[in-house]
């Protein structure tokens, strides 16, 4: 959460910072600030709302400078404000820092600052890291930064700069950081999507590392201030990746890059004699599968479940990161722990696949950012290679998500000498086909949102593989049109939420022929029967579910393995036009950022 960005070398700097904030303001985008250093001192303008108002903001034209550091903040501890914007500086305005991660000692080390003396301006956790550097700061700001790292408790990507020095110090522990080697410049950012199109050469930095960023030459040093070695990477990022292609938001580009998407995901890994993953463990040995992802991510956590205990026979249990992690689980060496994340930064995921690593169970990820920490962490797993999602409500990274389990689960059955259902490889192979037929719903799905935009609660039902899609779906309009709506198993409905049931509730149900049908469709009865407005998404025309259903979307037939991937594109376009015909914001929805990189 939250976007940091930093440049240094023989360029304005102000242009460059605030053009790389857009491209990450997806992480956060409550208030937003830059600072920018000149023989004159350290210029630092500050608003609240999204990069656009600091864009428009006239006290930019005065900026000048061509070292600088910028933020867009998802605030943890203060209001969202212009005070409360980074960055931060110390009493004297002389050292500036820009912070993302909590500092969780904050308020004793805000009470010994103050009693010495140290006036804060901001309610921010992070201000008391300016205070510090003050306190220690003697015309070098890496030996400052290494004095203050020790006494920080909590999780930071920070940089900082100072009026009277000529270089950016930056640092890493558990928040995301890469540095950009330019030609005589330097940039680093939370994420490489800001440095497209400015440098090719990148480094993702260490936790515990710093480093010193001069115009034409930087050191990267532990938290001792050691010099370490580091991996100069390529970054293969094109800028058409992170544009909008025509599309009137990034979601619904990205609604409509799922064929794609999960063609690349299927690249190189289906072929005739079944799936080929890289995956270096022994797989015959594994006694239970537990799955671990945070929002949409365990929803696909949830799918993967039914599909690996169907394929392989293995138990398979489904955790949210955040919960695995602070209770007491049981974790055996015989455990296949796999980390479900889009960014491979999310804060609890990377956490919990510690924890799994700690008690020696086998630890694969399922991850989309190539060289992000839970995919490092992990050593080995699938990449989505869904190139960048920047919509903030996940889309095509969920379907390639349960497209690699589906991979995952088949190639662990060829693993323990199991037989592969050709017909099932065959269907997998034609996904992408299938997926294209689905997003011609999409004209339909926006008549259908035109009926519904007014509803004030939604609930949203399936079974079998299809429960998690009711939950996806529900999650997907919560998150951006802000209705109320619920997921539910359909036959969970009768033990409660039936109460809810009256003529002003829609209920949309995921209907597919498959073995569950004439259950669901006795579940639709029962709704009917209570006077609910009934929505189905089905695969086929029958009269059955023609008599009773208020409005009926078609997707195509598939395997049942295989229908979340086409059920869940109605629900991503039902959610979208809803929330662009209330006039909000699809992209950034409120309070919401991506890449949850805070516990
Ligand atoms: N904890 C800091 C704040 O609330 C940084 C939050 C962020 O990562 O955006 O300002």
């Amino acid at each position: 959460m939250c976007g940091i960005i930093g440049f240094i070398g023989e360029k304005e700097a102000k242009n460059l910072l605030v053009e790389g904030l857009k491209r990450l303001e997806y992480r956060g985008y409550d208030s937003s600030g830059i600072c920018v250093k000149n023989d004159l001192g350290l210029s630092i303008v500050k608003n609240l709302g999204k990069i656009d108002q600091l864009e428009k903001d006239s006290r930019l034209s005065s900026v000048r400078g061509k070292i600088g550091i910028a933020h867009t903040r998802w605030a943890t501890h203060g209001e969202p404000s212009e005070v409360n914007a980074h960055p931060h500086c110390d009493c004297k305005n002389e050292l500036a820092v820009v912070h993302n991660g909590i500092i969780e000692n904050y308020s004793s080390l805000k009470k010994i600052l103050e009693k010495e003396g140290h006036k804060f301006k901001s309610k921010t956790d992070s201000e008391v890291i300016a205070h510090l550097l003050e306190k220690f700061y003697k015309g070098n700001l890496a030996e400052a930064l290494l004095k203050v790292l020790p006494l920080l408790e909590g999780t930071y990507g920070l940089a900082v700069i100072a009026e009277k020095s000529g270089e950016i110090v930056v640092a890493k522990k558990g928040s995301p950081l890469v540095l950009g080697i330019g030609n005589g410049d330097m940039f680093f950012a939370s994420d490489q999507t800001a440095l497209i199109n400015h440098v090719n050469k990148i480094i993702y930095l260490n936790d515990n590392e710093i480093a010193v960023l001069r115009k034409d030459n930087f050191e990267i040093k532990n938290i001792n201030g050691k010099n370490v070695n580091y991996e100069i990477e390529e970054l293969k990022l094109g800028a058409e990746s992170i544009e909008k292609n025509g599309f009137e938001h990034y979601m619904l580009k990205e609604i409509f890059e799922q064929p794609k998407s999960v063609k690349s995901a299927l690249t190189g890994r289906l072929n005739k004699d079944g799936v080929k993953l890289s995956i270096n463990i022994n797989l015959k040995k594994i006694e239970r599968v537990i799955l671990l992802g945070c929002g949409t991510s365990w929803h696909s956590a949830l799918i993967g479940k039914y599909v690996i205990e169907e394929l392989t026979n293995i138990p398979v249990e489904v955790d949210y990161a955040s919960e695995f992690r602070y209770r007491n689980t049981p974790i055996r060496d015989s455990d296949l722990v796999v980390a479900i994340s889009q960014s491979g930064e999310t804060a609890d995921t990377l956490a919990a696949i510690k924890k799994a690593k700690e008690c020696n169970a086998k630890t694969i990820g399922i991850v989309n950012a190539v060289s992000s920490s839970i995919a490092r962490e992990c050593g080995t797993g699938i990449y989505l290679h869904a190139g960048p999602e920047i919509g903030v409500a996940s889309t095509k990274a969920f379907t390639s998500q349960i497209t690699a389990l589906i991979l995952l689960a088949l190639y662990i059955r060829k693993e323990r000498g199991m037989e592969l259902d050709n017909d099932l490889l065959k269907e997998i192979a034609s996904l992408p086909q299938k997926l294209i037929l689905s997003l011609e719903s999409c004209d339909e799905v926006e008549e259908l949102a035109k009926k519904f935009k007014d509803s004030k609660n939604f609930i949203f039902l399936g079974r079998g593989f299809n429960f998690p899609i009711a939950l996806e779906g529900a999650l997907k309009l919560k998150e951006i049109s802000y209705i109320h709506a619920e997921g539910y198993p359909s036959a969970e409905m009768k033990h409660g939420p039936i109460a809810l049931i009256d003529e002003n509730m829609p209920c949309l149900f995921i209907c597919p022929h498959d073995h569950t049908y004439d259950k669901v469709l006795s579940n639709i009865e029962e709704v009917k029967a209570r006077k609910g407005k009934i929505i189905a998404i089905t695969d086929k025309t029958d009269d059955k579910l023609s008599s009773i259903a208020d409005e009926i979307i078609y997707v195509p037939a598939v395997h049942p393995i295989l229908s979340p991937l086409v059920n869940v594109i109605p629900l991503q376009l039902f959610a979208y036009f809803v929330a662009n015909m209330k006039g909000l914001d699809v992209d950034k929805p409120r309070n919401l950022a991506k890449s949850v990189t805070v516990e």
